[in-house]
């Protein structure tokens, strides 16, 4: 079970194993909590959640996401996708909740803060019976040496990890403010893009891409009125913005 505009690769994994997928509805791009506890059937079995979503940037609050996994089913398994954990102000103690002996498991990746993603490499926490589980279906040797070196010195690395911290969230902040001068649609993110509401996804696509801006229409997720924009460098995102405009110039948004 996933929520309506979760990450797509929960639907695209369950379609490869020719497992059973459902869909909850969302609610304006949030996933609808009370709506998936009452999805939730006796043969269900895993619950993700990507907290914050991409290509949302919404984030649940600690609070709900703790009152959700209580009253969650024992038969169901909920996997929290914390791909931009480190993003976050005050995340939620998924840890200490996997300690307590909640049914949950926490994923985390070194694919976006430590930005290793061509390394192909992650990790999860979840009880010592989950793992077992997983170790007896993983491939051998399936985390390379020169991934786990490169893996250990991002961990080790606190001035890096802030350094991206700050940039991005300085970024988002800007980038907030000059869609809203704009008076354009965008979603609270806490990750390290923002969703924005653009009318023709596709054509600002491929403008901005003639014009070496690589953003993602999100198309593919349903949403053709929809692009997320990633967070860069300060330079990269004054380019993205100069740009912007003069695709924004030929195709305005009507609301
Ligand atoms: C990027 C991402 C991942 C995992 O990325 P990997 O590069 O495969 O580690 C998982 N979940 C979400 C929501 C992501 O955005």
């Amino acid at each position: 079970m996933a929520s309506r505009y979760a990450f797509v690769v929960y639907k695209l994994m369950a379609q490869l194993f020719d497992i059973e997928f459902l869909e909850v509805p969302d609610r304006d791009f949030y996933p609808d909590l009370e709506g998936m506890l009452a999805a939730i059937r006796p043969d269900t079995r895993l619950v993700f959640l990507a907290n914050p979503n991409n290509p949302t940037g919404t984030r649940i609050p600690n609070h709900d996401l703790d009152h959700f996994i209580q009253r969650v089913p024992e038969t169901a398994l909920v996997v929290l996708d914390e791909a931009y954990y480190e993003f976050l102000e005050e995340a939620p103690p998924s840890l200490d909740w996997i300690r307590q002996g909640r049914r949950v498991v926490a994923m985390r990746t070194f694919s976006k803060i430590q930005g290793l993603a061509g390394l192909r490499i992650g990790y999860g926490f979840a009880d010592p019976e989950i793992i077992e589980i997983l170790q007896r279906c993983r491939q051998p040797f399936n985390i390379n040496a020169l991934a786990q070196a490169a893996a250990l010195a991002g961990l080790a690395d606190e001035e890096h990890m802030a350094r991206t911290r700050q940039i991005t969230q300085q970024g988002r902040e800007k980038l907030n403010r000059f869609f809203a001068e704009l008076h354009l649609r965008q979603l609270p993110s806490e990750a390290n893009f923002i969703m924005v509401h653009v009318g023709q996804a596709d054509v600002f696509f491929k403008a901005l891409l003639q014009r070496g801006v690589i953003i993602r229409s999100m198309t593919s997720y349903g949403l053709p009125e929809w692009i997320r924009v990633s967070i860069g460098t300060p330079e990269e995102m004054l380019k993205f913005e100069r740009e912007f405009l003069n695709v924004l110039h030929d195709h305005p948004v009507r609301h």
